[in-house]
């Protein structure tokens, strides 16, 4: 009731108010005017031409704005800007941030060419409510603004969706920043970027509500815009061994650095010299939100389990050598056979709780230990395991700064890396220098520019689609790859699929209510939901549907869209719809209810008819996520692929659907959908539907949400880096996933052994740990 009253009272407010701007904005002096704020990824500029008192040419720039959304919606708000002859804009669905930037940038420039300055604020004390979407694809995040004396004296978040682990560094760090800054500009907190976003957004909203509700001008909001001044400070750290990422391979790998020399210093901590860094504002990376890691027989739980092993890891090796073709090194799987269960129980030994091995995704071997023996435990009992782990860390002398991200490597005269230039979120830079320095940074999917770089098309057209959906940690931008890479540095399957097991639609919709449902959500515990939001995630990735890559022709069978296959076309597909289908599914509902784990807001169930899906295709098509045509040839057009390709791949498929025989491409589809642990779905379906009539057609854009990238450096048995002329890249090593590409191959995705990028995150880094103290010992 009170945030219906909320925004019932900023609709009476701001809607009079925002008419004031535009008048306001009509004495406008002709030129050129531009300004730039802070946008999701970096500065989004916008720059405005003024001519005869009109706004007559609008473009908006924002490099670092993510592929797909911000990026996307760059152009859509320049329109509006002009559309609106000003600030007064409704912003981008799902691009608040960019949105925000662009309105705010806009209010500049037009106290700019009125020659205003910037409007005068009035403000009423009071406590105002706002919602913004957030990392949670159903529940937006509540939050409640205080102002008192016209300054903001308190900002809680209520309600909300998110991983409460990620968001509490926001609260605790970005919100006394907010107050001390007075500001809603501040810097996001890396690591919980999307959590930063949604309070500075609902913050905004929340001081717009009481700047209308003192009847003052919206646009004075400005005031609480201060971009708060970066440290011009330099600083020079020395430290024998420099751990760059504290994700579960970093973390890993300074423990048993520092547990082998404590052990050998007979407990002087005095001469344990090891640093870790984390650019985010909380230890842990990827590695908390996991739910388990490979490991091969933990001798712990053989013991209990009367000295049985739980899986024959002579079988399982020789099954992953011969599915990699010979390409994984051999004696990196010798490591995940003989050492992923010793890691497992050095965790156990240092608090962790892990399940005895269970099956894995898709696949018969028990090798998957769960966090807390529980499948998708609540992850802050996951970080209380990572929080014991790092008190055994810094007990034993190890010391660690968050908030410091490494950006490049520093070599001597020889090539020998002898540190990292890093800088702290104040705008501090520190120059650390460091005998051994190990890179632990997660990969690089954080980083569009590199996965269009190194994503090879040999096997699969990965190249060229632009930043790929993330499920992850986009901070993970592969700097120190890069670097490394740029200091000779080979790389191993640097080409490969990503890690993907969700598939969903390109954009994730916000547009109709999201219905809570009387059963919990399976993985939350909350009440699940459903959505009519979800029905283009759905049409993305339906078992019954005939998609195409970039090119237009068939890449997977469709009935694994759902988890698997859906990189095989890089980083965006398309399903292709006839509109007798479409009445089919308005009339009898979907036919599957397959949703893309994760990247829903619960689906909607099938065999149920959806009298609002043209309502839902308007709404797509407004979003680019849905294209129509009259015919193939110009749905084509649409999407960017040759017509006669895609008319051709459509026949071929509607005859294959016919006869069962020559598909499209040679890849036949399965007539049996299965589950993501590989159970068949019971009962009689029919996945061979064709895509036939009179038009019009539809064409629905889907994507692969990845976890992180596989490939990268190259390593030898040691962990140290290796440069192209295979010799050691001295005093450089990589564990986790920044050398996760050793255990496969280019031919293949990652996904066979379930955990296995996990375990090999915390094995890699149980093993490098200890040789590196080792290499110390015997200096
Ligand atoms: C939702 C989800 C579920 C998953 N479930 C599973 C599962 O069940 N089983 C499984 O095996 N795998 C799973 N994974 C994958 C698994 O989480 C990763 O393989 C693993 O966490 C990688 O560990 P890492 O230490 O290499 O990287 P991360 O844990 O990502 O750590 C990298 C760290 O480096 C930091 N960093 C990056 N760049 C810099 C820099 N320049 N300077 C300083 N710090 C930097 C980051 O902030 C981060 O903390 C899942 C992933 C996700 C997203």
């Amino acid at each position: 009731m009170k945030k219906m009253l909320a925004v019932l009272i900023a609709a009476i407010f701001v809607l009079p108010v925002l008419a004031g701007i535009a008048c306001a904005e009509s004495a406008l002096t002709d030129g050129t005017y531009s300004a730039e704020q802070q946008g999701f990824g970096g500065p989004v500029k916008v720059e405005a031409v003024i001519e005869g008192g009109k706004i007559t040419d609008v473009t908006v720039t924002g490099n670092n704005e993510t592929e797909g959304i911000g990026a996307a919606a760059l152009e859509p708000l320049a329109e509006q800007v002009k559309e609106a002859q000003g600030a007064a804009i409704d912003g981008v669905s799902g691009a608040t941030l960019t949105s925000g930037a662009v309105k705010a940038a806009m209010t500049e420039i037009m106290a700019q060419a009125s020659g205003k300055g910037a409007a005068e604020l009035k403000i009423a004390d009071g406590t105002y409510e706002a919602q913004a979407w957030s990392f949670s694809m159903n529940y937006q995040m509540n939050v409640k603004t205080v102002i008192e004396g016209g300054k903001i004296a308190s900002i809680e978040v209520g309600d909300n969706g998110d991983t409460a682990i990620i968001l509490n560094t926001a609260i605790e760090n970005l919100i006394p920043a907010m107050i001390e800054n007075q500001s809603v500009k501040v810097d996001s907190i890396t690591g919980a970027t999307v959590s930063s976003g949604a309070i500075k957004a609902a913050t905004e909203d929340c001081l717009v509500q009481a700047i209308a509700a003192a009847g003052g001008d919206v646009a004075a909001v400005s005031a609480f815009y201060t971009v708060p001044a970066k440290s011009t400070a330099t600083e020079t750290i020395n430290t024998k061994v420099l751990v760059i990422g504290m994700g579960g391979a970093g973390i890993m790998t300074g423990n048993r650095i520092v547990d082998t020399l404590y052990d050998a210093y007979e407990g002087d901590t005095t001469k344990i010299d090891v640093l870790m860094i984390d650019k985010a504002a909380k230890y842990g990376g990827t590695s908390v939100t996991t739910s388990s890691p490979m490991s091969i027989n933990p001798k712990s739980f053989v013991e209990k389990n009367d000295g049985k092993e739980y899986v024959d890891a002579a079988a399982l090796k020789a099954a992953w050598m011969e599915y990699t073709e010979g390409d994984a090194k051999e004696w990196a799987i010798d490591m995940m056979m003989e050492s992923s269960g010793d890691a497992v129980d050095y965790l156990i030994e240092n608090g962790f709780v892990f399940g005895a091995p269970v099956q894995g995704l898709s696949d018969p071997y028990l090798i998957c230990c769960n966090y807390g023996d529980g499948f998708m435990v609540d992850k802050s009992i996951v970080q209380a395991y990572f929080d014991k782990f790092m008190g055994n860390y810094t007990m034993k002398g190890g010391k660690y700064m968050l908030q410091t991200e490494a950006t490049s490597l520093i070599t001597d005269e020889t090539g020998r890396v002898t540190g990292v230039n890093a800088v702290g979120a104040d705008g501090t830079t520190y120059v650390i220098n460091a005998q051994y320095v190990v890179s632990a940074t997660g990969g690089f999917a954080g980083n569009g520019e590199m996965e269009d770089k190194y994503f090879s098309d040999e096997y699969y057209n990965l190249s060229g689609g632009g930043r790929w959906n993330m499920y992850g940690m986009s901070q993970n931008d592969g700097k120190m790859i890069q670097s490394a890479i740029d200091n000779g540095a080979a790389t191993y399957c640097i080409g490969m699929p990503p890690v993907s097991h969700i598939g969903g639609a390109y954009k994730v919709m916000h547009e109709f209510p999201i219905i809570q449902q009387e059963y919990p959500d399976f993985f939350t515990g909350k009440p699940a939901t459903i959505s009519l939001n979800d029905i283009p995630m759905m049409l993305a990735v339906a078992p019954n549907s005939m998609a195409v890559n970039r090119q237009g022709v068939r890449f997977k069978d469709e009935t694994t869209l759902t988890a698997y296959g859906n990189w095989a076309a890089g980083a965006y597909f398309y399903t292709i719809w006839s509109d007798e289908q479409m009445q089919s599914i308005r009339d009898n509902g979907l036919k599957f209810s397959n949703i893309g784990i994760f990247i829903n807001q619960g689906g909607w169930p099938a065999n149920t008819p959806i009298p609002e899906l043209y309502d839902v295709l308007e709404k797509g098509m407004e979003m680019d996520i849905i294209f129509k045509a009259d015919t193939i040839e110009e749905l084509a057009e649409k999407i960017g692929v040759d017509a006669a390709t895609l008319a051709k791949t459509v026949a071929d498929y509607n005859s294959y659907c016919d006869t069962k025989e020559n598909p499209p491409q040679g890849i036949e589809k399965n007539p049996v959908i299965y589950d993501l642990s590989g159970r068949p779905m019971e009962g009689e379906y029919n996945v061979y539907e064709k895509i036939e009539g009179n038009g019009p057609y539809y064409a629905v854009k889907g994507a692969p949400w990845i976890y992180s990238t596989t490939g990268a450096l190259d390593v030898d048995e040691q962990f140290r880096v290796l440069k192209t002329d295979g010799q050691p890249l001295e005093g450089l090593y990589a564990v986790g996933t920044d050398c996760l590409g050793i255990m496969f191959t280019e031919k293949k995705e990652y996904v066979t052994y379930g955990g296995a990028d996990q375990g090999w995150a915390f094995t890699s880094g149980y093993l490098a740990g200890k040789q590196l103290a080792e290499t110390i010992l015997a200096e």
